[in-house]
């Protein structure tokens, strides 16, 4: 067994014991294998394993391992932060954006999406409320999600932009228990905005190396996995 392939299954036996701990059903949490700056190679043989989902930052490195990797059965999910202008490299050829955060983007994404076509989003939460990160504040979510829904920009069944859930990376995330706290946070906004919204909002997107068993005892039903995986990242190339 290789040395990936080792970390890779500590993963899966990770997300396994957090299941049954959380009496959670066993599979029901998706793993996102995050491969920004490790090569295609590295994803080839997960792929050859059985993992299928693989979470990319940038969209132009994302994009170069799609067409290297198109022979291969994987779902691509777009983690980092998309500006509007690159909407046309996302629409459409991702199986998650796990990053909506701004009525321009959305627009751009479907003007740029293929008519009939349908993109899942995840709105992605700045749930600590800090200044230098990205997604929308907590108490914007209820205007946001309701300018999306009245502007006819998302919908809960498509086609178009299909609302999944949400995503967060809280303060101090990758630090166990620390952000817990935030992960229980996360899923009572997605529970209020449930209600007062009429969907089901059923995917909530958090948890990352230090800390996906906590995500999961809170109800992650994807978590982002990178270092524990794929060891430490390499420098951007
Ligand atoms: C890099 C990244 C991850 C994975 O982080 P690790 O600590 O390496 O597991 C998860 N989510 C996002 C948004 C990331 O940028």
């Amino acid at each position: 067994m290789t040395a990936l392939e080792e970390r890779w299954r500590r993963v899966l036996d990770g997300m396994s014991e957090a299941e049954r701990h959380a009496s959670r059903p066993a599979g029901s949490v998706r793993l996102v294998a995050v491969s920004k700056f490790h090569p295609a190679s590295d994803i080839a043989e997960l792929c050859r394993l059985g993992q299928r989902d693989f979470g990319e930052n940038y969209v132009q490195e994302a994009r170069a391992k799609q067409q290297e990797l198109a022979d291969l059965d994987i779902r691509w999910h777009a983690i980092g932060a998309v500006q509007s202008n690159k909407a046309k490299d996302v629409a459409g050829r991702f199986f998650l954006l796990h990053t909506l955060a701004s009525e321009p983007l959305a627009r751009g994404l479907v003007r740029r999406l293929p008519e009939g076509a349908v993109q899942d989003v995840l709105i992605e939460v700045n749930i600590g409320e800090e200044p230098q990160k990205a997604g929308v504040m907590p108490p914007d979510m209820p205007a946001f999600m309701e300018a999306l829904l009245k502007g006819g920009l998302v919908s809960e069944g498509g086609p178009g932009l299909r609302l999944r859930g949400l995503m967060c990376l809280p303060p101090r995330c990758g630090e166990g228990e620390e952000a817990r706290p935030w992960f229980v946070r996360l899923r009572e906004l997605r529970d209020s905005l449930a209600r007062q919204s009429g969907l089901a909002l059923p995917e909530l997107s958090m948890g990352m190396s230090g800390d996906y068993r906590q995500a999961i005892e809170e109800g992650a039903t994807i978590i982002r996995v990178g270092t524990e995986i794929f060891g430490p990242r390499p420098v951007r190339p």
